[in-house]
């Protein structure tokens, strides 16, 4: 099922290029989106049944007409992957002449959760004079509790897959500082639920920048797979329903730029396109003080 919040947090499910307001059946609060995207979660085997028998009698918009929102209204944290794919480590090394270490040395680390944002917001720049770059990243969402959880049980605790971009500031700071901004982790176009992506860890990925192909990637080169993630997020760490992971990115990395459209696309899932602007406050004042 493919699972979306659109317009004032109502909830969707695609059907095609349409999409069906499921609010009713699934007993959701538009007041409340994060508590119901929780209860839809806990309570999804029962609700989805609810939501199929019926779906005709619901009203339905064509998907071009309607604005998508993030769809996890809202997370208590982010665990993002750094470098998790051999190329990406080359081609970081041969920018910044510094091989960066990848996952299997660093772990994972944390992205601040107010930088969720979601299909149709812009990407909003603070730095004109910061390297800022796209990387396009399968993310997953999860939807039970999970702690001291193997790798090879992983499929029961995630709840679906989507798109995700981790927007990078480049340079010697902590990347937890420069992957933090608000917008910097834009989600969508929606959920996929685990039952309808049979393997998580071969889906190709494409990212564009305008009309240039940036990346041209596939999952199935990850050093850590999505399982692998998973199981390396909860080890002596509790995993929470909303918890976001973000697997990393392939090679193809590049910086962006106000006026810029990125597009995102990953097979199996959908795409979705978020614009590029600049702060109209940070800017100035932040320039001086970084380099
Ligand atoms: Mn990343």
């Amino acid at each position: 099922m493919k699972i979306a919040i659109f317009n004032e947090n109502v909830l969707g499910v695609v059907k095609g290029d349409r999409i069906v307001d499921v609010s009713n059946r699934a007993g959701w609060n538009t007041e409340n989106p994060h508590d119901s995207f929780l209860r839809l979660m806990e309570d999804f085997d029962e609700i989805k049944e609810r939501i199929e028998t019926d779906m005709d009698a619901c009203s339905s918009f064509p998907l071009s007409q309607v604005e998508l929102k993030s769809p996890v209204p809202g997370t208590g944290k982010i665990w993002a992957a750094p470098v998790n794919y051999r190329n990406h480590q080359k081609e970081m090394n041969a920018m910044f002449n510094n091989a960066p270490r990848t996952i299997e040395e660093l772990g994972l680390f944390l992205k601040s959760p107010d930088s969720l944002s979601g299909p149709s917001e812009p990407i909003i720049l603070p730095f004109k004079d910061r390297r800022t770059d796209h990387e396009a990243e399968l993310g997953y969402v999860i939807g039970k509790r999970a702690k001291n959880i193997p790798s090879s049980e992983a499929k029961n605790y995630i709840f679906g897959y989507f798109a995700l971009m981790d927007i990078s500031i480049r340079g010697n700071e902590e990347r937890t500082w420069r992957k933090s901004f608000d917008t910097f982790t834009p989600i969508g176009p929606w959920i996929v639920t685990v039952d309808e992506i049979e393997n998580p860890n071969d889906l190709a990925m494409k990212l564009w920048v305008n009309d240039e192909l940036r990346q041209d990637g596939s999952t199935k080169y990850l050093i850590y797979d999505c399982y692998k993630c998973f199981e390396l997020a909860n080890q002596e760490m509790t995993l929470k329903p909303g918890d976001i992971i973000a697997t990393g990115t392939p090679e193809g990395v590049g910086p962006i730029e106000a006026g810029d459209q990125v597009r995102i696309e990953i097979e199996q899932i959908g795409s979705f396109t978020v614009d590029v602007k600049y702060s109209d406050k940070l800017v100035k004042e932040y320039s001086q003080t970084s380099k």
